[in-house]
């Protein structure tokens, strides 16, 4: 039997926060084109962008340590933070947007204000958070950050951590009360409700198996995963946005570009309650330092989240280690993926982070006595009894070429895309969904370079500070700022 042929504009793979924001872009700027959706799982935002698979912090930079480190000399640097929190602001923008356009008629559905706060122990971390709120709050986009080291001012700002602490500890928090809580997973499916609504083809239990170049563009092998037939797609675009699974993916490709890419998965727990008494005495996301070796996406952090109108607490993440690339993956998945371009790569990386690895075996090993004790460092009321464990998502740290090293374990999102700009494939992990905006501006722009400058205009009408920096001119940041808090109700 010969395979059934069909042509389309554009293959999105994967049905997440990624391929739906680009999908809603495309399809805003080209209605006549035609567009896919392949999503292997049955529903769309099951994987990586479900609320109860990824903590949903807004990510702004505002309380998380990794993005501002301190150097040798004392100084603290904050330019990651800085870009961060201009990503966030565009992230802001097209989501007002959507609820501008009626495409998303309540914002609360997916967003809510969450203050977003950080917490360091000892000396050490008292006057270091000190020196970030003093090198911060000088900056435009923080100025808004408040510190304290006084145990009475903590203990009005977050009742369930600092209530009951007996004296004698040295403490310092730093505060942002217009931090958010993101509800990826609603964002997705109304973004994806939206364009299929527009014509395009969503289709669940639909694997993508394969892909090769064709004369135009790409060959796309999806298998229809209730009938299991096999279809072939022939597109002029592919975006492999399958979360854990892009890597497989891009090395089916076989486009030079994704040479020497390689995948470092780190599984993820949380704790969680929904108890009253617990939920209404905490009203944050306080983030923590990290321990020795402990990769910057582990940082633990005791967390409001706001799902389908109800409030919990999520505490964690406890990272480990597991061979999967999808929450619902296979333990062949990492074996898998090495290649004789990425080996080396990966041999370095595994001989250059020895700390984290060791970090990542002892979390797995970790008993449950021992995850309560971390709890234990943000709040002395633990009862076990309240807490529930709750399994995350995967993520796949990526390892990449490195001139000096060989190879290096990246924390941050990629996006890897082929010269001739038909295909593209975003990897890693981090602060990924938050920043998702930016990483689909910019792939816009290389993917599409005879489009771009005519799609800019519409581009401002969803991002209208695109192209400028907000930190540099104070009063386009304070026109951006009330303008998204009013649509987006987080004023
Ligand atoms: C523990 C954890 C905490 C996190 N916390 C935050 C946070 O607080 N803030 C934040 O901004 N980000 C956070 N993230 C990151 C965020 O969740 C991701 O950046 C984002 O969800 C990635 O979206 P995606 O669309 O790329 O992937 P996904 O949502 O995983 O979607 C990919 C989809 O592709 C599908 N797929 C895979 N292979 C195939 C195939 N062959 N054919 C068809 N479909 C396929 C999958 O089933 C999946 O549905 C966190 C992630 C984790 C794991």
């Amino acid at each position: 039997m010969t395979t059934p042929k069909e042509t389309a504009d554009v293959v999105l793979i994967g049905g997440g926060i990624m391929s739906a924001t680009l999908g809603a872009l495309l399809n805003d700027l080209q209605p006549e084109w035609d567009i896919r959706v392949y999503e292997k799982l049955d529903y769309v935002a099951r994987e990586s962008s479900h609320a109860w698979n990824n903590a949903g912090t807004g990510h702004a930079a505002l309380c998380e340590l990794n993005y501002s480190p301190q150097d040798a000399n004392g100084d603290v640097d904050i330019s990651k933070a800085v870009t961060i929190n201009e990503q966030f602001h565009q992230s802001r923008q097209f989501w007002s947007f959507l609820v501008k356009e009626g495409i998303i008629t309540d914002p609360t559905s997916f967003i809510n204000t969450v203050p977003h706060m950080s917490y360091a122990r000892g000396d050490k971390g008292r006057d270091y958070l000190r020196k970030r709120y003093e090198t911060m709050s000088r900056n435009p986009l923080f100025a808004d950050m408040e510190y304290s080291d006084d145990p009475a001012q903590h203990a009005e700002w977050l009742p369930l951590m600092f209530e009951k602490r007996g004296p004698g500890q040295v403490n310092g928090v730093s505060r942002f009360s217009q931090g958010t809580d993101v509800d990826f997973g609603a964002l997705t499916r109304q973004l994806l409700g939206h364009v299929e609504g527009n014509g395009v083809q969503i289709r669940t239990a639909h694997t993508v198996q394969d892909l090769d170049r064709s004369a135009d563009g790409w060959n796309v092998k999806v298998r229809d995963d209730r009938s299991n037939e096999t279809t072939e797609v022939n597109a002029k675009f592919v975006f492999i946005g399958a979360g854990g699974g892009a890597l497989h993916l891009l090395q089916k490709s076989g486009i030079a570009e994704g040479r020497g890419y390689g995948g470092f998965p780190v599984s993820g727990l949380f704790l969680s309650t929904s108890d009253p008494e617990l939920v209404d005495r905490h009203y944050a996301k306080v983030y923590g330092q990290a321990a020795t070796g402990a990769p910057p996406m582990s940082v633990p952090h005791l967390d409001t989240r706001v799902i389908d109108d109800k409030r919990y607490l999520l505490f964690g993440p406890y990272a480990g280690f597991s061979p999967k690339f999808l929450k619902g993956g296979s333990i062949l998945d990492l074996p898998f993926s090495v290649r004789g371009n990425n080996l080396p790569v990966m041999l370095n990386v595994a001989k250059d982070n020895f700390d984290l690895v060791t970090y990542l075996m002892g979390q797995l090993a970790e008993s449950k006595k021992g995850r309560f004790k971390l709890l234990e460092e943000f709040t002395p009321e633990v009862d076990p009894e309240k807490w529930n464990l709750t399994v995350a998502g995967q993520r796949v740290q990526i390892m990449k070429r490195d001139p000096q090293k060989g190879g290096v374990l990246g924390f941050g999102t990629e996006v890897v895309s082929s010269a001739d700009g038909s295909l593209a494939a975003l990897l890693g992990a981090s602060p990924g969904a938050s920043t998702v905006t930016s990483i689909m501006l910019g792939l816009l722009e290389r993917c599409f370079p005879q489009q771009y400058a005519g799609w800019e205009p519409r581009l401002k009408d969803m991002v209208p500070s695109l192209g400028r920096k907000l930190h540099e001119d104070e009063t386009l940041l304070k026109e951006i700022s009330e303008y998204t808090a009013g649509t987006l109700q987080i004023g």
